[in-house]
């Protein structure tokens, strides 16, 4: 049987508008700065980005009585907003009639290793909060009769855990939470993009007094560049992940996340080398995962070459066309890159051959009219002839048709849907993807609070570094959503969260201000576009799913070129409009330095393939093999299982970047809460670990 959506129900959940925001208030207040005159606002908390992470903190901190105010480079930018797969996943914990607990989720969640131990208990208690919180403001999550959330099983996930509302799931998280917001009345300034973070005091005493941003709106005679200044006591940077990080990318165009902006400001990172990447379609065209019911719908994968010939070469790599068709289909739940996952002719072995492809020059497609081709010498493709858990999984789902669009119609019409909303009709033409970037799992050292190393600055979403190695499919959402909800209880339990009185920014606003002028230089022989196309071409040549000791060496040293030369030489951009981008270019090539500093440290301590990327070297130990044999050049290094326990801890100081080794915060399975001996830490306000003075009462 079919399953028989009317169109209105498919398109509600592939096209979501977003609501209007309301007018922004202007500030009748200025300061003069460098012979500028810039408008100042004020309040009692900036939250940087309106992605879902941003949006659930500001919700819960003016629900919790806190002045806030969001500012975004764009609204409904971002990946929350405009980003996917088939079907887009929230991950929560399962009920233990369905096998589950937390403890059993925390375990995954860090399984992959370089993960604090306390911060994968916090996502995985209060993740059943966060959802049944997002249902609450009204997102469609799918029930049974009964009311049980219907789930599935996704990456590294033993016990469905992930849910969805379809490939737009935190499109509408986003829509659910603005609506909150705007109903909260908690002011949303878009076209804002925050430059430099403002901090006062000094040593252990400095902490955040504000931010300097690019507002368009605010650009005048006076003020040709469009500075604005948020004076604040509390920042939350929600900002998101460093998409313009490589050329080969699915992230939305334009995100560039906060890692340059935090190192500045002399904010630990963590965890950078960590990243994922899997196959999706381009940024050039319409950036979306193909995960999930894409792939196993099993459509047939080739490319072509310059001279428009077809080749079969999944055929090369698998040794029938049984395992070939298999291991397709589980890209479906294993669709991150996993160098391991090479071995032993398993699914990863598909992400190297569509990588190879394309540095052979050719363009590889999906065709869902075609299934695939046999393996030479093989029989052809069979459904009855699949893998066990391929063939169980079509089976319970009665994706049992002749063609891959049948199959893809039949499990998840909206997959389907949502590609013909961007004028690409999968079930007539064959769609052309790669292997891209996807998520940063490293960023802001946070504790289980969300606070970073500089006091009263806070990072939630894909802004901070919280996931490990591996996270499971769905995990970045549901901690943005946790971490959102605690940022906020901890603000609201220091009671910081008032406009601050103070009459100006002090020495802060002076050197933010004058650290612009110098690096945007109308006279420099360096352009945005430059910037970026060399960033971005290093990363993806030399930091992507196959890298090796000396190429991350060599671009390390090009990446250290660069930024002396930004430094010297400033950048010049086209137009007043292109600053604040230019801002962002200098603070990514920044960014890209941090992560090669810290793999080529991870190297040189004998690191090895783990979830990001495979480190080739002639002496590893780990060898994939292909139909025709062995695979020497990608015989890598395995991960080795001290480097699990610890993190690599990266600051700036001093203008250069230093890293740091740490071990994972533990957590104490055996340890039991007792009520009436643990009422009172949260009755006095001791959970929030805060200095005696400023503790407040929860409740
Ligand atoms: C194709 C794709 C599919 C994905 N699928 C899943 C999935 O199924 N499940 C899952 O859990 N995760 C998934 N992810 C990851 C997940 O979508 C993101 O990690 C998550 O949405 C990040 O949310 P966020 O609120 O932290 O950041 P974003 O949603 O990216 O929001 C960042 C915000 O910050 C603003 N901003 C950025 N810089 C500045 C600045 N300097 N000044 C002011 N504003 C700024 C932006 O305008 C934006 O509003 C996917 C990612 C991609 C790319």
């Amino acid at each position: 049987m079919t399953i028989d959506v009317p169109q209105a129900i498919l398109d509600a959940l592939t096209d979501v508008p977003m609501p209007r925001l309301p007018a922004e208030r202007p500030t009748p207040e200025t300061v003069g700065v460098r012979g500028l005159n810039l408008p100042v606002y004020r309040a009692g908390c900036v939250i940087v980005g309106s992605g879902a992470a941003g949006l659930r903190a500001a919700v819960e901190l003016r629900r919790r009585g806190g002045d806030v105010v969001v500012v975004s480079q764009s609204a409904w930018g971002g990946t929350s907003a405009c980003s996917g797969s088939d079907k887009q996943t929230l991950h929560t914990a399962n009920t233990a009639d369905r096998g589950d607990n937390c403890l059993a989720m925390a375990r995954a969640i860090r399984a992959g290793g370089a993960m604090d131990e306390d911060t994968a208990y916090v996502e995985a208690v209060g993740s059943s909060r966060a959802m049944a919180s997002l249902q609450f403001m009204g997102l469609p999550l799918p029930q049974d009769p009964l009311g049980g959330t219907l789930r599935y099983q996704t990456d590294h996930d033993e016990a469905g855990r992930a849910t969805s509302c379809g490939p737009r799931t935190s499109r509408l998280m986003v829509k659910v939470l603005a609506e909150e917001a705007i109903r909260l009345g908690v002011p949303i300034h878009n076209h804002t993009t925050v430059a430099r973070i403002l901090t006062e005091g000094d040593a252990a005493g400095r902490r955040v007094s504000g931010v300097l941003a690019f507002r368009g709106k605010d650009r005048s005679d006076a003020n040709p560049l469009g500075l604005a200044v948020y004076l604040a006591p509390v920042l939350v940077l929600a900002a998101g992940g460093p998409g313009e990080l490589y050329r080969d990318s699915v992230y939305p165009n334009g995100c560039f996340g906060s890692l340059g902006l935090a190192l500045e400001a002399g904010i630990d990172l963590v965890n950078l080398t960590e990243s994922q990447f899997g196959i999706g379609t381009r940024r050039e065209g319409f950036p979306w995962n193909l995960s999930g019911s894409y792939v196993q719908a099993i459509p047939h994968v080739y490319s072509v070459d310059g001279q428009g010939r077809e080749h079969h070469f999944l055929a090369d790599y698998y040794r029938t066309t049984r395992e070939l068709a298999s291991n397709l289909f589980r890209k479906g739940y294993q669709w991150p890159f996993h160098a391991t996952r090479m071995l032993d002719f398993g699914s990863s072995l598909v992400d190297l051959a569509i990588w190879r492809e394309g540095r052979a020059g050719r363009r590889v497609f999906m065709d869902f009219n075609r299934n695939p081709l046999p393996v030479p010498g093989d029989r052809p493709f069979d459904l009855r002839q699949l893998d066990e858990d391929a063939r169980a999984y079509l089976g319970t789902a009665g994706a049992i048709q002749g063609l891959p669009i049948e199959r893809l119609r039949h499990m998840n019409p909206l997959a389907i849907e949502l590609y013909r909303r961007y004028k690409v009709d999968i079930a007539a033409e064959p769609l052309e993807f790669a292997v891209n970037n996807q998520h940063m799992n490293g960023g802001i050292a946070v504790d289980v609070w969300g606070r970073s190393s500089l006091a009263r600055c806070y990072a939630v979403g894909e802004a901070a570094g919280t996931h490990g190695v591996t996270r499971p499919g769905g995990a970045a959402l549901n901690a943005g959503q946790v971490f959102g909800t605690r940022v906020a209880e901890h603000i609201a339990a220091t009671g910081l969260a008032r406009p601050p009185e103070v009459a100006a920014a002090g020495p802060a606003l002076d050197q933010a201000v004058a650290a612009v002028h110098a690096l945007l230089r109308p006279e420099s022989p360096l352009r945005v576009r430059a910037i970026r196309a060399e960033v971005q071409a290093r990363m993806s040549e030399h930091c992507g799913i196959i890298c090796d000791p000396e190429g991350v060496a060599r671009a390390l040293v090009e990446a250290r070129a660069l930024n002396a030369q930004v430094r010297t030489q400033g950048i010049a951009p086209d137009r007043a409009s292109e600053a604040a981008r230019a801002v962002q270019w200098q603070q990514m090539a920044l960014a890209s330095e941090a992560v090669l500093t810290a793999l080529n440290r991870f190297i040189g301590l004998g690191g090895g393939s783990r979830g990001a990327r495979a480190i080739c070297d002639p002496a590893g130990d780990g060898l994939p093999m292909a139909r025709s044999g062995p695979l020497e050049p990608y015989r890598f290094r395995k991960e080795r299982a001290e480097h699990r326990g610890e993190q690599i801890v990266v600051r700036m100081a001093q203008g250069r970047i230093e890293l740091e080794l740490r071990p994972n915060r533990a957590f104490d399975e055996t340890a039991r809460p007792f009520f009436e001996r643990d009422w009172p830490a949260w009755l006095t306000g001791a959970i929030f670990d805060l200095p005696a003075a400023t503790g407040r009462a929860p409740c």
